[in-house]
């Protein structure tokens, strides 16, 4: 990727995938935000570079939103675990290099795993981990 900017996609805008938008946007990174609910694609129009509706279990959607050579995709999609899965099963056989998933629970994480998820995050678990890493360096700095 040299000469070019990193380029990262983030699939569903709800309060996970949203922080990541806005946040990639506000460190000034190339960020393309999809989601299937309209109202929201406008809002984002405003934190990301460029803003789609789209339903990406559609496999020949995603080949037009032209996200197979992105170096990430972050796939956000909460409740919908079936939408989840077969999204990122898309994004991994078109060739998305990197393609990291929000999980809902362990089964979900386990199918996300046998298809090729390259990250897997549990927002919770995985805040709650690093606030207690925190809050032990805080200590140490502390003492
Ligand atoms: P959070 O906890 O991060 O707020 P959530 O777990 O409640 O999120 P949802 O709100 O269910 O997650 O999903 C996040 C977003 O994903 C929603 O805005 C929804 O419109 C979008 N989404 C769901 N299915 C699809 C799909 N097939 N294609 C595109 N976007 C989708």
């Amino acid at each position: 990727m040299m000469g070019s900017k990193v380029q990262y996609a983030v699939i569903g805008l709800g309060r996970f995938g949203g922080a990541v938008t806005r946040e990639l946007f506000n460190m000034g990174r190339e960020v393309l935000a999809i989601d299937a609910n309209e109202d929201l694609v406008r809002e984002y129009s405003a934190y990301s570079t460029h803003a789609m509706i789209a339903n990406t279990t559609d496999e020949a959607t995603i080949k037009a939103l032209g996200i197979k050579n992105f170096n990430y995709v972050i796939v956000a999609i909460g409740d919908d675990i079936q939408a989840s899965i077969l999204t990122t099963l898309i994004l991994k056989e078109i060739g998305v290099e990197n393609v990291w998933v929000k999980a809902q629970n362990e089964y979900h994480h386990k199918v996300l795993e046998k298809i090729g998820a390259d990250r897997i995050i549990h927002p919770e678990k995985d805040m709650g981990t690093r606030i207690a890493q925190h809050l032990v360096s805080q200590h140490v700095i502390d003492y």
